[in-house]
């Protein structure tokens, strides 16, 4: 099939390659035109594991191109897909759709057959509507239908998600486009993956209410983690002998520093919001946001405790910035709140990431780069990990230990036993342990 792709950021990108990984035409259209000469030169505009070679691959193979042309780029697209941004709209949390309206009067221009408009950014319930209704004031003779189809792809873990996603979720109203959607996925079925097709409506309300659902888990027991703390019990512990009962499950049960990212923050906080103008609490998604909010500050007061209750004037090295592993994402990571709350306290802050540095500088002032773990704790007062890349998995401890000013390391992600620290002689605080 051909399909064009309106916005070639994380989502459009990597589904963009997937579905031209699968046999489909893809053209990936994009406004930033810096973005799309990179892309044209093998450049990516984010590091994603895997997706350098899927994209050149399916290049070569004439299945993929980028333009900034939409009128180019669909022009002989059966579906296309909006993967633009649904950021919060700054002051109130309710998702700005103006991405996402700007692409449908975009997108309705250039409607020149029969054409399904699959939204994959994550908008609220009855954005499919809206997208409908501006196509069709924008372009009153188009034939076309407008389907919700989210992506529920991991940062990190893109192009394995993509391929074998846990369920395809398809919302459609008319039945040409779930013909369209059917065939475009086809692929897939083949693989078995569950795909389940339900109304616009709820397809939109799936997206948000897995992503809350998720960040509701980690805060849970994130919150049990505190309370282990309190009461000499061990979080991992706890985790696993919930986790083994099936109706619980053992994922997103790792305590940590708070949920961060491109997602949760703003989809718990937009699910809020459409649950308010629905006259409808989410009091849990409520007490969920405001406990991660506090736990990211909290996690840099943590630092200061262990440091002996003041960093004035001493050196932290944090080990990760990005908000999870294998990605440079750096919005809304924890590291950031953590980072303001110790240079609030008068702390110089050293740090390395594998690949974030550069999404960092553009957030983080006065923060030193250091090549590696062992550049960036030498002469620390404290070392910090904030995020488990691999990398701070299975450091060098002596050598750690010979680096640090003292032998202090905060373990936010809880990859070290305190028994091998300890015999270290560090003095080593985890999570919830
Ligand atoms: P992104 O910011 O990485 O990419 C969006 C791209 O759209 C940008 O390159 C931007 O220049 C482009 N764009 C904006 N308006 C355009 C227009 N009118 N025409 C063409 N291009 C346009 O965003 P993302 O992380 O890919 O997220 C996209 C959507 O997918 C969001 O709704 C997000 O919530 C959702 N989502 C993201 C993830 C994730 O892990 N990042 C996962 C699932 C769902």
């Amino acid at each position: 099939m051909r399909v064009a792709m309106i916005g070639s950021g994380y989502v459009g990108l990597v589904s963009g390659a997937c579905f031209a990984d699968f046999g489909h035409h893809v053209v990936c259209i994009d406004v930033d035109q810096a973005k799309i000469d990179n892309l044209k030169a093998g450049i990516m505009p984010i590091y994603e594991p895997g997706l350098d070679e899927l994209v050149a691959t399916n290049v070569e193979a004439g299945r993929l191109r980028f333009t900034t042309d939409i009128a180019d780029g669909m022009a002989d697209a059966e579906a296309v897909f909006i993967a633009v941004g649904t950021p919060s709209r700054r002051g109130d949390g309710h998702a700005d759709l103006s991405y996402v309206h700007a692409a449908a009067r975009d997108i309705a221009r250039q409607i020149r057959r029969f054409t399904v408009v699959v939204n994959k950014s994550t908008v609220p319930v009855g954005t499919g509507d809206v997208v409908e209704q501006i196509i069709r004031e924008t372009a009153p003779d188009a034939d076309f239908a407008v389907a919700s189809n989210p992506e529920f792809l991991r940062e990190g873990a893109a192009i394995g998600d993509f391929k074998r996603p846990d369920r395809i979720v398809i919302g459609v109203e008319d039945p040409r486009a779930r013909a369209v959607l059917e065939e475009l996925y086809r692929p897939l079925f083949l693989n078995e993956a569950p795909i389940l097709v339900t109304g616009r409506r709820t397809s939109e309300l799936i997206k948000y209410a897995a992503n809350a659902f998720l960040a509701v888990k980690i805060t849970f027991i994130n919150e049990i983690a505190d309370l282990c703390e309190k009461t000499g019990a061990n979080v991992q512990q706890v985790a696993r002998g919930i986790g083994l009962d099936k109706r619980i499950g053992p994922k997103f049960l790792n305590a940590g520093p708070g949920y961060g990212g491109s997602c949760f923050p703003k989809d718990t906080l937009a699910l809020i919001r459409i649950a308010e103008e629905h006259e409808t609490r989410l009091r849990i998604v409520e007490a969920t946001v405001e406990a991660n909010d506090r736990r990211k500050l909290a996690m840099g007061d943590k630092v200061i405790a262990a440091c002996g209750g003041s960093v004035a004037g001493r050196t932290i090295a944090i080990l990760g910035l990005t908000f999870k592993p294998e990605t440079d994402d750096m919005r809304d990571a924890p590291s950031i709140d953590i980072i303001n709350v110790l240079q609030a306290a008068g702390a110089r802050i050293v740090a390395h990431d594998p690949e974030g540095e550069n999404q960092a500088r553009a957030i983080l002032k006065d923060v030193e780069y250091r090549p590696d773990a062992y550049a960036a704790v030498e002469g620390a007062d404290a070392a910090v990990i904030v995020t488990e890349w691999d990398e701070f998995r299975a450091l060098d401890l002596a050598r750690l230990k010979s680096l640090l000013a003292a032998p202090v390391i905060v373990d936010l992600r809880n990859i070290y036993r305190r028994d091998e620290m300890e015999r270290h002689g560090f003095a080593y605080t985890a999570v919830g342990r």
